[in-house]
């Protein structure tokens, strides 16, 4: 007769039946950050469905619609029958579109066998943590992930929960919030498993140079060859199409020394007014990025199959057929981050770098710190210490919603990040909404 060692079905020996306490959530997920952006942005919807006066600038979401072409291709698939199955990580059709655009606009040298098309950046983000990085075995030091920040705040529980632990590299308004190449070689060690970079930058709204791109891919080609041969890096270009500080958007994944050991993320959500569609891709370099983008095909077969299957020719529409609604839409982002800033550097105690990329503004509010907020819309004053207090308040007493810093790691304790992806006319309202409640800070 077998014992319940040898036979998992059967019942449970008394030690091992469950303890005082009873039903619980994962360790794991239990300690998960809930993700501030997604938090403020729903906090605002719902207000504004309460009938609030809400004025947003909470979510990464260009107020844009998505272009018609590519809702047009999409429902043409939908009416066509294209319902069912496809293969996990794209239809080779729609890989191969996305490889073209990556050699051609980025200089990566992929191919559509290199390519992961997945449920969203963050999807991308998160399989590709999955297939890096290893939990310690006991008595071992984790595998470490760089992350300059301030950052999106979604990296880090991403590298935390596949087992990695996060470096930060702290970098300053001053800066631009940008690392320095010497920085990045301090901060490697043969732990090191990923570098992650976004530029343009979400929450900074700032990017780095081709040339600066260069220097951080040399700190990595150099280390590679010594102290950490199996570092990747994770390049998150999710805002490449909306540049407009002068700077040219540069991939890392195209310097040849690293093109095999580089990930690069993308996704339609932002370039193509697609946030709701759930769209993303990976793509890898050579015979490593192969295996990666492999090893992203069992995780995303176990996991979510293939993205939605009428979705594929819009892709193609997106990529291929949209580049006058694509730049239309960054113009506008352009004179938006035009008038942010020049309203933003007039406001009393904020500090702000000039956007550059992404739609984001990210004011060191900390001037405000230590003081007591006016009360309004029935809410009583507060005492603000915090970005996060900064926040709650103005928009339980203005009904602005900024999302703030402290998730985005770093200096970002001392900002709110305001995402400008909203009319001018939103953007002067909800500014002198601000001033009003500076105005009334004791
Ligand atoms: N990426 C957007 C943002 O930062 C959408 C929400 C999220 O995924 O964090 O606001």
């Amino acid at each position: 007769m077998s014992t319940a060692a040898a036979n998992p079905s059967a019942p449970a020996p008394a030690t091992d039946l469950p303890r005082a306490g009873g039903l619980s959530i994962s360790k794991r997920v239990a300690e998960m950050k809930p993700s501030v952006t997604v938090a403020f942005m729903n906090r605002a919807k719902n207000m504004k469905a309460q009938g609030h006066d809400v004025l947003s600038f909470a979510a990464g979401e260009p107020d844009f619609d998505t272009p018609q072409v590519v809702k047009d291709a999409a429902i043409e698939a939908l009416n066509k029958g294209m319902t069912k199955y496809m293969p996990t990580l794209g239809d080779p059709e729609t890989k191969k579109v996305l490889a073209e655009k990556l050699l051609k606009e980025n200089g990566i040298p992929t191919t559509a066998d290199h390519i992961a098309i997945s449920a969203g950046g963050k999807h991308s983000l998160y399989v590709a943590c999955q297939c890096l990085f290893d939990f310690p075995a006991p008595g071992e030091a984790p595998q470490e992930g760089i992350l300059p920040v301030p950052a999106w705040v979604s990296y880090a529980p991403i590298i935390e929960i596949a087992g990695g632990k996060v470096v930060e590299i702290q970098t300053d308004a001053a800066g631009d919030f940008k690392i320095t190449p010497e920085q990045l070689k301090k901060a490697i060690t043969h732990r090191t498993r990923a570098f992650f970079i976004n530029s343009p930058s979400n929450p900074c709204g700032t990017m780095y140079t081709p040339a600066e791109l260069k220097a951080l891919a040399q700190v990595i080609a150099e280390a590679a060859k010594t102290t950490a041969p199996n570092l990747v890096v994770v390049s998150d270009e999710l805002y490449e199409k909306i540049v407009y500080g002068g700077i040219e958007h540069f991939s890392i994944g195209s310097v040849p020394e690293i093109a095999e050991r580089t990930l690069t993320i993308n996704g339609l959500s932002k370039a193509y007014a697609m946030t709701g569609w759930r769209i993303g891709y990976a793509a890898g370099s050579g015979a490593f990025g192969k295996k990666l983008i492999d090893a992203m095909g069992v995780l995303q077969g176990q996991m979510t199959t293939n993205i939605t299957s009428f979705t594929y020719p819009a892709i193609r529409t997106a990529i291929t057929k949209t580049a006058a609604e694509v730049e239309k839409m960054r113009q506008a982002f352009a004179e938006r981050a035009g008038v942010i800033h020049a309203r933003l550097a007039k406001v009393p105690g904020f500090k702000c770098p000039k956007p550059t990329g992404a739609f984001y503004a990210f004011p060191d509010v900390s001037a405000h710190f230590g003081k007591t907020s006016p009360g309004g819309n029935g809410t009583a004053g507060r005492k603000i210490n915090s970005a996060m207090d900064f926040c709650e308040a103005l928009l339980a007493e203005q009904y602005v919603a900024f999302v703030p810093g402290e998730d985005f790691g770093g200096c970002g304790k001392n900002c709110a990040r305001i995402s400008f992806a909203c009319s001018i006319d939103q953007i002067n309202k909800g500014i002198d909404r601000v001033e009003t409640f500076i105005a009334g800070l004791r």
